[in-house]
């Protein structure tokens, strides 16, 4: 693990913060986990080495059991759920080749028992950036307490407000809002939208509903399609694309890789390789470049590192 030590002044306060430091083909990353500051030097102010093996960032599927319904939900319907210490094991390797965070999905990770002990472990044995998706339900004040100074950022899927939330979620909205109060106090959070021909219409309201609660981020997801679901049709994509390109407001707007394409995105690393950047471990401990993806590498008894090599070989195999 190596760290730097950077100057930052913020007003008259001047903070001395421990960077962690990962080579890119964009040049030198800086990162700190805890305010999620990012510093990229380009390569020639640096003397750039061989880029960090391990992709920027990695998601992880705990296990596939969720206790919600919704219909567009992609996670596999089968059975799946990691073992806490090959979770343990494989995201510090990936922590010491140079990933920066992990993003805990599924399933919904708030009904594993374990899941405050596996945060407070990679809190404490690694310099990785925390982060959860969860539809929020059980995060209450005792959960969020378990919680609290283990995890870095949270994401709380929110799709559509009141009745249509209601509808599309099968559960209560104000008891979603009473669980937000809640989630402030544990880390900063965004929220996480399923654009739909359902939710197109709420956009602005569940943006002001996001602005209220304290969120930092609005993430948009078109719909993907799925065995059962043809995903976004083309007339709301290009609604979502005129609402996006009017959109005037203060809440940091964000997209899905997958769903990007005519977007106004900016790149934050334009030349990374899409394994550089993103890699997914579903809950039968498959390795894969997206959790979109049907096929990867199984990790089995290998390594980590040794499931990367081969789905790195064999995606420029089909490139
Ligand atoms: S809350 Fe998330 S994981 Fe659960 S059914 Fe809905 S979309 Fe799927």
């Amino acid at each position: 693990m190596r760290h730097v030590h950077l100057k930052v002044g913020f007003w008259q306060d001047i903070s001395v913060i421990p960077l962690k430091i990962r080579q890119t083909s964009s040049g030198v990353h800086l990162f700190d986990r805890r305010t999620g500051l990012n510093i990229l030097l380009e390569p020639k102010s640096t003397g750039l080495r061989a880029p960090s093996l391990a992709p920027r960032q990695i998601s992880v599927a705990l296990s596939n059991a969720c206790d919600l319904r919704c219909s567009y939900c992609y996670a596999p319907k089968t059975s799946g759920r990691l073992r806490l210490d090959d979770v343990v094991g494989w995201l510090a390797d990936l922590d010491q080749a140079g990933c920066l965070g992990v993003g805990f999905g599924g399933g919904e990770p708030t009904l594993l028992r374990d899941f405050p002990h596996l945060c407070q472990r990679l809190a404490a044995e690694t310099q990785l950036a925390i982060t959860f998706t969860t539809h929020g339900h059980h995060l209450d004040a005792a959960l969020c307490s378990r919680l609290q100074d283990t995890v870095h950022f949270v994401r709380i899927s929110m799709d559509g407000v009141g009745e249509t939330y209601e509808r599309l979620r099968g559960r209560s909205f104000s008891a979603l809002l009473d669980r937000l109060a809640d989630v402030r106090t544990l880390a900063p959070f965004g929220i996480n939208y399923v654009v739909n021909d359902d939710t197109i219409g709420e956009l602005d309201a569940a943006v002001a509903v996001a602005v209220d609660a304290g969120a930092r981020e609005f993430l948009l997801l078109p719909e993907q399609p799925t065995s059962a679901r043809s995903g976004i049709d083309s007339e709301t994509m290009a609604s979502l694309h005129a609402w996006v390109n009017a959109y005037q407001g203060s809440l940091a707007l964000t997209v899905s890789a997958a769903a990007a394409d005519g977007l106004p995105v900016t790149a934050p690393l334009p030349r990374e390789e899409p394994l550089e950047a993103y890699a997914h471990i579903d809950a039968n401990g498959t390795l894969k470049r997206s959790s979109y993806d049907d096929s990867g590498v199984a990790i089995g008894d290998g390594t980590i590192m040794q499931a990367l090599a081969a789905l790195r070989e064999m995606s420029e195999g089909t490139a």
